[in-house]
Order: structure tokens, then sequence, then C-alpha cells
């Protein structure tokens, strides 16, 4: 395994992330192609609206899409998309957010849409002045629920494509999109964690946002794609409210080159190794008692499975959070995808892991329950009681264990 030693000069723990690409560990390893562009472009000046301008035309072959520029994150692009929707291209308004003044200011979003992506997205939203109009409940939202919310005031409609969303009782996208636009309302969509990166345009979304350091193995940012005169509406916000959202030159080519190296990249074989690490797992801990394996495809059908580990607290001696915890509390620290840990399992993701972890991982999770059926030391703590402590040690920050 290569490590580049920056880790070590600093004292900081090695990760083995099994857990997907997440803001807490970095996100995702970037791509070489990115890595290069940005440090080449790091020592240039540049004018950023021309830089922008090219990144523009990459985007739109790659998405479909007329336009497209880059942010900071996915949670800047909603911000910025949603703030262009309501100001268009006035300079005055766009300096003038978050007052909206006599702006329509309405968003509409399923209710079962309204995620907590690392930060609720209904901040991302407010944050512009915008107020969320929440259509139908969390577990059911019908198509009259959507076209009764739409008015005079209704600026944009949101919708989310994550396994965060309530998976049932929604409104398909495809209906969304004509619902909206029967009624002229511009519909920008969420697809952050997406490998998709065409659908929603064919379909008519007006605005799609995606982040440049998931799938894509791009720097720390995001990706607006859509119709023209929004998406131009969309950057100019650059002069107001996207002002503490800056994304630098380095992140911008960064993404422009993550674009291109995934156009080129061999996906088959990047799914057939993901494979490799699967079944390597499922050998290794398939006769590990107390564990239960499966394998699981993606929520929303994303190319990628991942392996789905049930933790019997009975056989194994201990629950699937205190094995989850032990892993990570080791070294390498291995972080396991926990999010629906409550279940009694977690998820191993294949997608950031270079060769040779997989067998660090199953070997640290055959010990780790070896070891608590031998000492007996498990079922100490309950769900609640975890996070209780994740908490109050987050509220120590900058002391961290
Ligand atoms: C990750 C994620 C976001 C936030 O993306 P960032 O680029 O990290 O800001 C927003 N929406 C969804 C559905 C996500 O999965």
């Amino acid at each position: 395994m290569k490590e580049n030693g920056i880790l070590e000069r600093y004292g900081l723990m090695r990760v083995i992330n099994v857990s997907g690409t997440m803001t807490g560990l970095g996100a995702s390893r970037v791509v070489p192609e990115a890595i290069e562009a940005g440090a080449e472009i790091q020592s240039s000046f540049v004018r950023i609206d021309e830089l922008q301008a090219k990144a523009s035309t990459v985007i739109a072959h790659m998405t479909g899409a007329e336009a497209g520029f880059v942010t900071a994150c996915s949670a800047a692009g909603i911000c910025l998309s949603i703030s262009g929707c309501m100001t268009g291209t006035n300079l005055n308004r766009i300096e003038l957010l978050p007052d909206t003044y006599d702006l329509p200011n309405e968003v509409v979003v399923q209710a079962g849409h309204l995620i907590n992506y690392g930060a609720p997205i209904h901040q991302a939203i407010r944050l512009t002045g915008a107020r969320i109009v929440p259509v139908g409940t969390p577990a059911l939202a019908n198509f009259y629920n959507l076209e009764d919310s739409i008015g005079e005031q209704t600026a944009a409609a949101l919708f989310v494509v994550s396994h965060h969303v309530v998976q049932e009782g929604q409104i398909a996208l495809s209906e969304f999109i004509t619902i909206c636009r029967d009624r002229g309302v511009p519909v920008v969509v969420d697809m952050a964690s997406e490998y998709d990166l065409r659908s929603p345009i064919e379909l008519g979304a007006d605005l799609v946002v995606y982040s440049s350091h998931k799938f894509l193995g791009g720097p720390t940012g995001g990706i607006v794609a859509g119709r023209k005169d929004l998406v131009r509406a969309a950057y100019l916000q650059n002069k107001g409210i996207g002002r503490p959202m800056k994304i630098g030159k380095e992140g911008i080519i960064g993404t422009v080159a993550a674009l291109e190296a995934w156009a080129r990249r061999d996906h088959q074989a990047v799914y057939e190794c993901e494979q490799q690490y699967l079944n390597h797992w499922w050998k290794e801990l398939g006769g590990v008692p107390g564990l239960r394996l499966e394998k699981h495809h993606d929520w929303t059908d994303n190319p990628i499975d991942r392996l789905k580990v049930f933790v019997d607290p009975e056989e194994a001696g201990l629950y699937a959070w205190e094995l989850a915890d032990r892993l990570s509390a080791g070294e390498p620290s291995i972080q396991v995808r926990d999010d629906l840990i409550e279940h009694g399992y977690f998820f191993l993701d294949p997608c950031n892991l270079v060769s040779g972890e997989e067998t660090v991982v199953g070997q640290r999770i055959a010990d780790e329950v070896q070891l608590a059926r031998a000492k007996g030391d498990g079922k100490r703590y309950s769900l609640s009681d975890r996070k209780r402590r994740s908490v109050a040690s987050l509220l120590k920050w900058p002391d961290v264990s």
C-alpha cells in the first residue's frame, strides 16, 4: 500500500475507508489527473470567468446540459441554484439576498426529501432567503400535494436523488418535472452522490447538482449543470451569497480533469475489482460465528455493491456498533458504513479501497469478533449511549482522541 508520508509527518491516524465517500474522512481518493491539474495551475494566474467557461463546456459535454460551472460543493451548488432561480441575473437582487423582498421565494420539496447529508438540506435552501414548502408527508407525497403547493410565490422545486430520501410513497422525478414544467417552475435536482450524469437533464430538469469529490474522484467541489440562463444566474451569485462558498482555480480545473478522467475510465474494470474485494470478504468472513453476510446492491441503483454484515450479538458477543467502534479505534482506523447500524448491521463499501486494504479489513473484523467472544467484553453499551458519547466527543474539539 503506497502512502505518501504526509499523515506520518503530521502525526495523523491512517484510515482505511470502507464506508464510502464521506466528508468527515476526506471524501474520496482524488484521481491522479485531478491532482496533477490542480497542482499545475496553482502557480499561475488565470481569468476565473474564462476557466469557469471552459468548465462549462466540459460539464455540458458530460451531462448533456447547455452549460455548467463548478462550486465549492454540492450544498453550495444547491444554495446557488435556488438563489439563481429567485434573482435571475439581476445583480442588485443578487447583492440583496438573503433579503428577497417582492421576489417569489418559495421552494417546494417533497417532505421525504428533506434530508441531512451531514447538515440539513433545509438550511442550504433557507440561507438564500427562500422559504421551504414541504410537499406531502415524509412517507407519502401525491401529485395533488405538489400541484397545490405551487403558486404565485414559487421560485423553484427541489428534487433529491439519494439513499437518504424516503424510498417509498414519493412522486417520481419524471412526473415531478412534468407537473413543475406545466406551471413554469424550474426543477433543481440534487444528484450529489449519483453516477448517472445524464438522466435528469434528459428528463427535462432545469438544474442538476453533483459532487466533484464523491464518485468522480475530484477535489472538493460541486457541479451545477443545466439550462444556460439559470446556470448563468446561479454563477452570478458569486457576486453575492456565493462568496463565502468560493471555489479556487485548483478546484475548478481539478473538477474538469476528474470529469475528463471519468469519461475515459474503464468502469467495468473498476466494478470487477470491487467485486473481488467483496468476494475476498465473503470468503474471509463467511465462517465467522455471529456474522451473517449479504451482498447489497446500491439503493439508488448506482453500479456499486456493498457487503452487508449482520452481527448477532448473542453469538458474536458484541453489538454491531461495538464492532464498528473497535474497528475504528484500532490502527489503522477502519471506518465501516454505519448509518443503518440500528438494524444490527453495517456495510463494507469497496469504492475507495486500494489493493491490499481488503485483507487488512477482513482480518481485523475476524480478529475483533474472535477476541470479543474469548474475552466476553462486549454488549456493554447501547446505541443511544454510543450517540451520546459521539456527540460528547464532538463537543470537545479541538481535543480529538
Ligand atoms: C453528499 C450529498 C450532499 C452534499 O454534498 P457536498 O458536495 O459534500 O456538499 C448533498 N446531497 C446529497 C444527496 C448528498 O449525498
